[in-house]
């Protein structure tokens, strides 16, 4: 075994019966023969993965495979955000079923956070339940989306609004696969990486102040330590509240926010969803200090930190705008959370000292945007 290989980080995620683990490491990939084989009654497996993904890696995930005798059938969707739809889920489980897929089949989600939403919905449904492992290739999906079993597709009503939790039997997250990965993709998968920092861990988030520039850059050591170490803190959360009844809102941090300015950008992609996290989670901060929660230092270094790593943290400058306070406002009030102008959200009394406030003041919320956009 080679040096990389033993160095692979394995996280555990901690779900009784339908426990998991996570492997993390610069060239953990040849590890899914060895993982696979062993779930499988038939030598082969069922991959779903996107066109780019395909072009770049499937050579790889095949050379891992074929040493140990294991057959793949593929299929490549249209890579991007509307591929998460109806249609491409009734595509996927007409494909399993032509191919004559069984529930002791496998279906391997290999992509970003796009193709793991969709392939765990259908490996859900598949047969009421077929296995389901995640290969996941954008940082995104590394360190949040192939960790804690939400499966989703998209509708015209809204994101994410059909869904199930369907936990994958294995996640392989190796960091060598991101090499390929537009920088721009790679920062807004780093703003989630800043969020564990942010919501409990204050030692982590001062090594990314250091360090950040060498995770960005994929230095195999960083960049490993930043997937396992998010990877963890995920599994951590989710190991509690498997189905969001409590803490793992906290994982919302900068979501509120953020959603606020996708959903008035109209989910355009001049604003990714890792940048609207990026600035939400600053405008979390700035918020807490507006209300006497955060010191504002703490909320000027959040900041700080943010920006040096190339993510936005200025309402006024962020791409789509103009926005209106009152038009965020409005949009936060469609939480389904909110109540009689009140709202829930992430709040932080320090880094890594985030908790749930169950009633923010809405005025409150758009007089304090109404500030940051002057
Ligand atoms: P994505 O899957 O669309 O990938 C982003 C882009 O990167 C795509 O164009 C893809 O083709 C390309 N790509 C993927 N891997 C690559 C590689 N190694 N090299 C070069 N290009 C590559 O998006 P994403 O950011 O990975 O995930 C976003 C999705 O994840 C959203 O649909 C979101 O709702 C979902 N999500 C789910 C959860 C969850 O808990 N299930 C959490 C967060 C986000
Ligand atoms: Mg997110």
């Amino acid at each position: 075994m080679s040096e990389t290989l033993r160095a692979a980080e394995i996280v555990r995620v901690s779900l009784g019966a339908r426990s998991y683990d996570i492997v993390v490491g610069h060239g953990a990939l040849s590890m899914l023969g060895a993982r696979l084989a062993p779930m499988l009654k038939q030598p082969r497996v069922f991959v779903l993965t996107d066109e780019t993904v395909s072009n770049l890696h499937m050579g790889a995930l095949e050379a891992v495979l074929k040493p140990v005798g294991i057959r793949t059938h593929v299929l490549s969707l249209v890579p991007g955000e509307r591929s998460k739809s109806f249609s491409n889920l009734e595509h996927i489980l007409d494909w399993l079923l032509s191919t004559g897929a069984d529930r002791s089949d496998v279906l391997v989600a290999f992509g970003g956070g796009v193709i793991g939403d969709i392939a765990g919905l259908a490996a859900s449904l598949m047969k009421r339940g077929m296995g389901f492992v995640q290969v996941p290739t954008t940082l995104l999906s590394q360190v949040d989306s192939s960790v804690g079993g939400k499966t989703a597709v998209n509708t015209p009503r809204g994101k994410n609004m059909i869904g199930v939790f369907y936990q994958p039997r294995l996640v392989i997250a190796d960091t060598a696969l991101l090499a390929s990965l537009p920088a721009r993709e790679l920062r807004a998968g780093y703003a989630e990486v800043l969020k564990y920092g942010l919501i409990n861990d204050p030692a982590f988030f001062d090594w990314l102040e250091g360090n950040g520039a060498d995770v960005l850059a994929l230095k195999p050591d960083a960049i490993q330590h930043a997937v396992a170490t998010s990877c963890r803190a995920k599994a951590a959360i989710v190991a509690e509240d498997e189905t969001e009844g409590g803490v793992r809102a906290l994982l919302n941090l900068g979501h509120t926010f953020g959603h606020a300015v996708e959903a008035a950008n109209e989910y355009r992609p001049d604003v990714l969803h890792g940048e609207a996290v990026a600035l939400g989670m600053v405008l979390a901060f700035r918020y807490g200090a507006a209300e006497g929660i955060t010191a504002p230092d703490v909320a000027a270094k959040v900041a700080r930190v943010i920006g040096a790593s190339g993510l936005p943290v200025e309402l006024a400058h962020m791409p789509g705008g103009p926005y209106e306070a009152s038009q965020l406002a409005d949009l936060m009030q469609q939480d389904k959370k909110a109540r009689g102008g009140r709202v829930p959200l992430i709040l932080a009394r320090g880094i890594g000292q985030s908790y749930i406030h169950p009633d923010a003041d809405l005025a409150s919320v758009a007089a304090f945007l109404a500030g940051e956009l002057e």
